[in-house]
């Protein structure tokens, strides 16, 4: 049988033909009875355009009903879906555009991208769903035919920067997205009857992967937001039954007088994840709504890793559960110690059907991420409980997370240091109320009179807003051990409560 994830989807909603898949802008866009031939217009599009099996396509825009059928028709074709953040620069887009070397580009016409030499087709795809790509697939009949693909072929490559600040393409299959998907439905107890409110990025693993997928699969209607906005997430909660957000989307509603407990009366289940969520957020929601918001881990390069339990009172603020059905968890202690008992604290390494296959044409960074016996090194640090119910303590890899979003300090670090004046700089995180965390660049510059806006306009030139430093601070040293090593630790406390709510 195809192991194709649309084969797989489309099964699962035989018998739900007349339920609405996907509303946006207020309106049903289409049934699960339609669905098919609306991909299969896309996918008639792409083959026109010459897409075909082991190609990349890649995407760039907004969320909408045409990016769900342009990534459903992708997936239909055999070839691999390649998302880019929205917010990347032309500079960013340029290397992921030489590593995964797409046969077409779609993006919206107002997006960054590189100058066009001809050389790779591209089609524009809008915010709106309008654009090139809709007005072919408009005029073409659909191609119902779906690609046999095993469980191991390739689906989708999404790009996580790296610890060297060189992205990374994480390789999944069509297994680990169908297998993950199947876990969560159960973990989380999933059913036609289900209604999501969807306002996570499509680009991102948490919304495509978790979000879309789940409704995909158990045939329940999503929502589609443009983006998050808390009015409208609070005029839309009342006719649904599941919200899932990074934890900004939960401050940010607290933050807002519309949100109260008639907002919620119809939510079964809220879920947060793609970074920590504070144990204070979640006591605020729970006075405020009697909802216990249910934290998931997990990241692009794993889909879902563990997950608190379904059962309110098995979740626990601060950890994030226990790993999903299929999925083994270690914690290690460095070659010396070896797997660590519980109660101690260590990397933590993880194995399942929901890993990925390694990072597209990076064998040096796939060896050092992957074990010799298959399990993957996560770069997070935690500790196990007896039980086995997980705590994420910190992280390893040198990473900060911003609004649910990943910045590697590297990236900024050697961007910021070829700056005439820079003699050497740092990026951190700090805390910051509303992101959960802030970029800060600190500079030692060459001499007296540099100007700390240089780092800020170089940063709006070449790198996505979520990336950009909130605060650049001028000193005359750093902090550094006896191996000359800078002391970020030091520097993070120095800067810890810049953001703190006054
Ligand atoms: P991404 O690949 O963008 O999904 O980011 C993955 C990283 O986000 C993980 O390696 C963790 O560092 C972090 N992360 C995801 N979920 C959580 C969570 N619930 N608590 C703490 N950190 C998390």
């Amino acid at each position: 049988m195809s192991e194709n994830l649309v084969t797989i989807f489309f099964e699962r909603q035989r018998g739900f033909e007349k339920k609405p898949a996907l509303i946006w802008q207020g309106n049903p866009v289409c049934t699960f009875g339609e669905l098919p031939a609306m991909v299969g217009r896309y996918r008639a599009a792409l083959r026109q355009l010459g897409v075909k099996r082991g190609d990349r396509v890649m995407v760039k825009t907004e969320n909408s009903p045409a990016f769900v059928f342009t990534y459903l028709a992708i997936l239909a074709s055999g070839a691999m879906f390649v998302p880019l953040n929205a917010a990347y620069t032309a500079a960013e887009v340029q290397a992921l555009v030489e590593d995964a070397e797409p046969v077409l580009i779609i993006h919206a016409a107002a997006t960054a991208l590189p100058a066009d030499d001809g050389s790779i087709a591209r089609m524009t795809l809008e915010p709106d769903g309008g654009g090139a790509l809709s007005s072919l697939a408009a005029t073409l009949a659909p191609d119902f035919s779906v690609e046999e693909m095993a469980a191991t072929d390739l689906a989708a490559i999404l790009f996580t920067s790296g610890t060297t600040g060189r992205p990374k393409g994480a390789m999944l299959m069509h297994q680990n997205l169908s297998s993950n998907v199947a876990a969560l439905y159960e973990t989380w107890q999933f059913s036609d009857a289900d209604s999501i409110l969807h306002a996570l990025p499509l680009f991102h693993a948490h919304g495509l992967f978790v979000a879309l997928h789940l409704g995909l699969y158990s045939a329940a209607t999503v929502t589609m937001l443009p983006k998050f906005d808390p009015a409208a997430v609070i005029a839309l909660l009342p006719a649904s039954t599941v919200f899932m957000g990074v934890p900004t989307f939960y401050s940010r509603l607290l933050a807002h007088d519309g949100f109260t407990t008639a907002t919620v009366a119809s939510i079964r289940l809220f879920v947060s994840g793609s970074a920590p969520l504070l144990p204070s957020v979640f006591a605020s929601f729970e006075q405020r709504t009697g909802h216990r918001i249910l934290e998931r881990y997990g990241m692009t390069e794993t889909v879902m890793i563990t997950s608190n339990p379904y059962a309110p009172e098995g979740r626990i603020p601060g950890t994030v559960g226990y790993p999903l059905p299929g999925v083994s968890l270690r914690v290690i202690g460095g070659e010396a110690l070896g797997i660590l008992p519980a109660g101690e604290i260590g990397d933590i390494e993880m194995k399942g059907p929901n890993l990925c296959a390694g990072y597209w044409r990076r064998p040096e960074a796939t060896a050092e991420a992957f074990r010799a016996d298959g399990y993957f090194a996560t770069g997070d640090t935690g500790v196990q409980d007896a039980g086995g119910r997980l705590t994420i303590t910190g992280r390893s890899k040198d990473l900060i997370i911003s609004g649910g979003f990943n910045i590697y300090p590297a990236e900024l670090e050697i961007l910021f240091a070829e700056i005439a004046g820079v003699a050497d700089v740092a990026i951190m995180g700090v805390p910051h109320p509303d992101f959960g965390e802030a970029v800060v660049a600190v500079v030692i510059a060459d001499s007296p009179d540099f100007d700390p806006a240089t780092v800020t306009q170089v940063a709006q030139e070449r790198l996505a807003r979520f990336k950009q430093p909130k605060a650049v601070h001028v000193l005359a040293e750093f902090p550094r051990n006896a191996m000359g090593k800078v002391l970020k630790s030091e520097l993070r406390q120095r800067f810890a409560a810049s953001f703190s709510k006054a």
